[in-house]
């Protein structure tokens, strides 16, 4: 069993070397003395096959190719995170905070915001299992044999760590790895990559991992997640993680105040051009997980944590021409064309103008220069113009009064921002816009069609709004441009599928003004089929809960024009899904209708999203914090004294889990 020794012996002398290399950037040993070590381990392993490992050192360089990434859900969801830029967002956050949490004192850890690609790392009695992109937050790509040539993700873990858990972290480039990748790409005469955080992130999603391994990737970690982890904080999690062997940057404060909070931003804005990787922002969290536990999630991103952004960078260039674009309800968007500028990483061309108004106020004219920011929008905006550039007899800009597209006279409602294309029938974007949004994921989700054919078909003649869609045929898509027997199939069978979309998607699809995705949902719980909704009154509309005056007017609006109930009528006829289905009407009652519940502690036998679920899919309302409004205080275990106080002030009857399940 010699062997055997010297191989396990060999693997762990490497880790450790990796370990002290990758993750403290303290090396002990040369490159050199290093590679013939990883050397003499590869021939032990080549020798002896039986003796294979997963985990060893030498299967850090990859070689293994995957054609197509399979998705994963995650066990736990991956969240995103809400913004802040000023003092004022972070004492708002404070005061939300502190009004579910009651009275209690708050700490909290600030890390930096590392700015690549989020992925989630599963571990297993120690061993790295999987490595899945954050992808929607639900589910992500499997990416687990590229993360395991990345010198920093430890393949095997050390010191007493949970037998199960998730780890999260993001992967990034350094700046000066990225220099020198960017370094040989041009010296082989390729060009060069825009930005570390992208390159990091296409880095994750290339084939063959030999790759992979070659790019000099970090994995900065920030948060477990997991049944049992015997973890009281935040601060205690980062140091747990870090003494079993995972990279996490010791830049991370525990603040007593939103003061001293504002003190890390302060000095990191400045130093962080002095870190060895970009960042965007400090990522504020609530230290004691009891806490944010309480605190839960918006449907987006942790109540628990905020990221406070730095100021955004700015440069300036030359604004060359204003253009208008159409949207798919007519509103008219004035685009700056702008002479291409590095900014943040990534040249920026175009920049939004908002509208009429915008461009007035800052009175920006063709052959400005003009200071250009990014914020947290894809869509860098203008900030101001640099008057001492502009050149002598500069016309003011004369914003166009007729559509770009159709040539109809633009209107502007009273008290409105925006100008509008009134020809909604007849203007080329609007219908196209109608349609994409009608295939859209969150609407149709018609597999098969895309936002291009779509223009096409419309250019043909094929489809003049989306009930045609319901009536095409392989024989009139094949001969279309890029078009083929399969294609076309996938297409046809793509809209025969969307039949089977629910009732509250289709009313969201059908893209009535204001109708976003909860309002439609709102409304098809309400009406249950299209026949109620479409004979409601607006009085009746605005009756229904969170239905505001603006929506009932929009949704009367759409259906007296005789047109759209033609189209829904077509629908009908197709046989898409226009009432709840004999499931969530099952699912549903009026019992708690009129009544607001506030959630706290922990439960017994439901988790804390499904006793929500429960209240809402019973006609109740949830609310985060308690008022003089909440009818029921539903109390679990560990909840805070000071939130029973204050129901019991204002007379809010306080009930158990057992007692909620009887009422429903
Ligand atoms: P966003 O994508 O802008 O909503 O920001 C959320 C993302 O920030 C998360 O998915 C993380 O990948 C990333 N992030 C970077 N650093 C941290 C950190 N220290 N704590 C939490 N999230 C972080
Ligand atoms: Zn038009």
């Amino acid at each position: 069993m010699e062997a055997k020794q010297k191989i396990e012996a060999l693997r762990k002398e490497l880790r450790e070397h990796n370990y002290k290399y990758y993750v403290l950037d303290d090396p002990i040993i040369s490159d050199y003395e290093f590679d013939i070590r990883l050397k003499e381990l590869q021939a032990l392993e080549d020798q002896y096959p039986e003796f294979h490992d997963p985990t060893s050192p030498t299967l850090r360089v990859g070689g293994a190719v995957t054609k197509n990434f399979e998705t994963l859900k995650h066990e736990y969801r991956m969240y995103s995170l809400d913004n802040s830029y000023s003092k004022e967002d972070l004492e708002d956050w404070e005061k939300r905070i502190q009004r579910i949490l009651g009275d209690v004192q708050v700490e909290y850890t600030c890390e930096l915001k590392y700015d690549g690609a989020s992925i989630s790392l599963t571990y297993e009695d120690g061993k790295l299992v999987r490595a899945v992109t954050r992808g929607d937050g639900f589910q992500g790509d499997d990416v687990t044999t590229n993360i395991k040539t990345i010198k920093s993700v430890p393949l095997q873990l050390k010191g007493d760590y949970p037998p199960k858990f998730d780890i999260r972290g993001e992967i990034i480039l350094t700046l000066e790895g990225f220099a020198k990748m960017n370094q040989e790409r041009m010296a082989q005469g390729e060009e060069p990559y825009m930005n570390p955080r992208n390159t990091a992130s296409g880095s994750l999603k290339l084939q063959d991992s030999s790759l992979v391994a070659q790019r000099p990737l970090e994995c900065l970690l920030y948060s477990i997640v997991g049944p049992n982890l015997n973890i009281e904080s935040q601060f205690e999690m980062l140091e747990k993680a870090r003494s079993w062997g995972f990279k996490v940057p010791t830049i991370a404060a525990l603040c007593k105040s939103t003061n001293e909070v504002l003190k890390f931003v302060e000095y990191w804005d400045v130093h962080r051009h002095d870190l060895p990787y970009e960042t965007d922002g400090v990522v504020v969290k609530v230290n004691r997980l009891r806490y944010q536990d309480e605190l839960g999630h918006t449907a987006k991103a942790p109540r628990w944590a905020m990221a406070y952004k730095f100021k955004a960078e700015q440069v300036s260039t030359l604004l060359n021409k204003i253009t208008y674009q159409v949207g798919r309800t007519g509103a008219i968007t004035p685009v700056a064309n702008l002479e291409p500028v590095l900014l943040a990483g990534t040249t920026v061309k175009r920049a939004s103008l908002h509208n009429a108004d915008q461009i007035a106020k800052l009175d920006v004219r063709e052959g400005d220069t003009v200071f250009v920011e990014k914020g947290g929008e894809i869509i860098p905006k203008i900030i101001s113009v640099d008057l001492t550039k502009r050149p002598l007899g500069l016309q003011p800009n004369e914003y166009i009064s007729n559509c770009p597209e159709c040539f109809t006279k633009l209107i502007r409602k009273e008290g409105e921002a925006q100008h509008f294309c009134p020809n909604e029938t007849g203007c080329p974007p609007q219908i196209t816009g109608r349609i994409q949004h009608f295939i859209s994921r969150k609407a149709m989700d018609i597999e098969g069609l895309g936002g291009e054919t779509v223009e096409l078909l419309f250019k043909e003649g094929l489809i003049q709004n989306y009930a045609d869609l319901y009536m095409l045929t392989e024989e009139q898509i094949m001969p279309l441009e890029r078009m083929a027997e399969k294609s076309a199939e996938n297409l046809v069978n793509g809209v025969a599928a969307s039949k089977q979309i629910p009732f509250e998607r289709v009313l969201f699809a059908l893209g009535i003004r204001y109708v976003g995705e909860t309002v439609a949902k709102k409304l098809a719980k309400a009406y249950k089929t299209i026949d109620a909704l479409m004979a409601a009154s607006e009085e009746e509309l605005v009756a229904v809960d969170e239905i505001g005056g603006r929506i009932a007017e929009s949704v009367i609006h759409f259906f007296s024009e005789e047109k759209n109930c033609e189209i829904v009528e077509r629908l009908k006829t197709y046989g898409l899904q226009f009432s709840l289905s004999e499931e969530q009407l099952q699912n549903q009652s009026d019992t708690l209708k009129g009544k607001t519940f506030v959630v706290s502690g922990v439960f017994e036998t439901l988790e804390r999203n499904e006793l929500k679920k429960l209240i809402e899919d019973n006609g109740g309302k949830v609310s985060s914090s308690i008022s003089s409004k909440t009818s029921f205080l539903v109390a679990g275990d560990k909840m805070g004294p000071s939130k029973r106080a204050k129901a019991e002030n204002l007379g809010v009857l306080i009930i158990s889990e057992q007692d909620f399940l009887e009422m429903v």
